[in-house]
């Protein structure tokens, strides 16, 4: 039985990437930062299945416990000050953990556990906003934020892991993803929470900045997938992960709204505060290595992850103020 230890998994994708593992059969172990920001929600229902260690990134010695309690196979790094507004705010902080921890859990690996197999969460912010709008691992790296710069940071160090010291070590390059499990400061399960608000007479109004901004966004759990068959392969590489489709904030309140009988224009409410600074085409992904080694492609469409993510929201609200 294999071992995976996922760092972050009370967060959106560790939770989806620990119930793929366990239906793999691996062991799952996953740490547990004190502070619990995100709390136990998104691994409720895994509590019986995976075993759960105290660390914290900014701690090596809890980090150099667990791999001295456990024979791992494989580290999913997903821990990260992950929403880019916070990084703003605690920059330092946001290098340390998304930079740094990387480097911390890396020098374990090296100095005591040199099979252990590692992914790391890097991703498409990493690029900037780049001319080109379809982007590979090729495209030049010019991250523009602090979040984007520790992230890039940290892209690079395992690349040079992997260069030095012959790891098996990759960067998974993914662009944004969603599932009813996003944090609600995430523009998507925004949308869809106030939706599911509106509807049930809970709120009125939703702000929200620029209608025409756009993204490639796929769905969570496909992306977990793609992290998996990247540990897999002969050779460690990295790979860019998205769908190749650009939406709006526009397209996801047509959606929302609509699956619940409303017309968004009606609620939505355009504020210049929310806009962010962006130049550049939208960009999205060229995954196609990812489909060429990995026979990975997305398979659940925008439309209905929108509406997986409107309806579990209502069910959630509705049951909740009843
Ligand atoms: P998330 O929901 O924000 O989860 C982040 C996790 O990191 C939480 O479990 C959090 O736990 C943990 N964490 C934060 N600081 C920590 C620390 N110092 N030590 C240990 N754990 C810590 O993020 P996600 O959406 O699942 O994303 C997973 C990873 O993929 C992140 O690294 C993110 O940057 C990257 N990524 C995400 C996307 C996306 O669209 N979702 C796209 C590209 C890359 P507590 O706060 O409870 O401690």
């Amino acid at each position: 039985m294999k071992t995976a230890f996922i760092t972050g998994i009370t967060g959106q994708d560790g939770s989806y990437l620990a119930e793929f593992l366990l239906k793999k059969k691996y062991k799952v172990v996953g740490l547990v930062s004190k502070k619990h920001n995100i709390g136990w929600e998104n691994v409720e229902n895994l509590k019986k299945r995976v075993t759960f260690e105290d660390g914290d990134l900014l701690d090596k010695s809890s980090l150099e416990k667990v791999f001295k309690k456990y024979k791992i196979s494989e580290v999913y790094n997903l821990a990260a000050l992950s929403f880019i507004p916070a990084c703003w705010e605690k920059p330092q902080l946001a290098f340390d953990i998304n930079a740094l921890g990387v480097l911390r859990l890396l020098e374990i690996i090296r100095d005591k556990s040199k099979k252990t197999r590692f992914y790391q969460a890097s991703t498409s912010k990493i690029f900037g906003r780049s001319d080109k709008s379809s982007l590979n691992e090729k495209t030049p790296i010019l991250p523009k934020d602090p979040y984007s710069v520790s992230k890039a940071a940290a892209h690079f160090i395992v690349r040079a892991f992997r260069n030095q010291y012959s790891l098996f070590a990759v960067n998974g390059i993914l662009f944004n993803h969603e599932s009813p499990k996003r944090g609600p400061d995430f523009v998507t399960r925004k949308i869809t929470l106030s939706a599911a608000s509106i509807k049930l007479g809970l709120q009125k109004k939703l702000e929200l900045g620029n209608l025409k901004s756009k993204e490639d966004w796929g769905y969570a759990p496909d992306y977990v997938r793609a992290m998996w068959l990247m540990l897999q392969q002969d050779k460690p590489q990295d790979f860019v992960i998205g769908t190749g489709e650009a939406h709006s904030v526009g397209d996801i309140c047509k959606i929302a709204f609509s699956t619940l009988g409303l017309d968004y224009k009606k609620y939505v409410i355009v504020d210049k505060k929310f806009f962010r600074r962006q130049t550049g085409k939208p960009i999205i992904a060229d995954y196609s290595l990812a489909k060429k080694v990995l026979s990975w492609k997305p398979q659940v469409s925008f439309d209905k992850m929108i509406k997986m993510m409107v309806e579990k929201d209502y069910n959630y609200l509705k049951d909740s103020n009843s």
